[in-house]
């Protein structure tokens, strides 16, 4: 979710919270690898709980909701030039949700 929706979220249980501590909690939550953010191109940044699984997004250009997608293409270290090292690689999935098709 958004930093804005966690902080809708804590404001439900602690009435008067400010956008800068829920900032601040989040940046100790990341450090403590509890929560990590999640970057998608031309979109705010999102902030989820750890997992230990490697996984992709779907990205509804409908509502705007993120979903995780469990399962990964594999290995994309191929698409890259001749020479060059691959660590990792963002997946993402655009289209329209269940939700919106119905
Ligand atoms: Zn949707
Ligand atoms: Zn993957």
């Amino acid at each position: 979710m958004r930093a804005q929706e966690v902080h809708a979220h804590a404001t439900a249980a602690v009435p008067g919270i400010g956008l800068a501590t829920v900032y601040r909690a989040l940046k100790s939550l990341i450090q403590s690898g509890d929560v990590v953010p999640v970057e998608l191109p031309g979109d705010t940044p999102r902030y989820e709980l750890a997992h230990h699984h490697h996984h992709h997004h779907f990205s509804c250009r409908a509502c705007g909701q993120v979903f995780e997608v469990d399962g990964c293409p594999g290995d994309l270290a191929t698409l890259a030039p001749q020479g060059f090292a691959v660590d990792g690689h963002e997946v993402v999935l655009y289209g329209r949700c269940a939700e919106c098709l119905s």
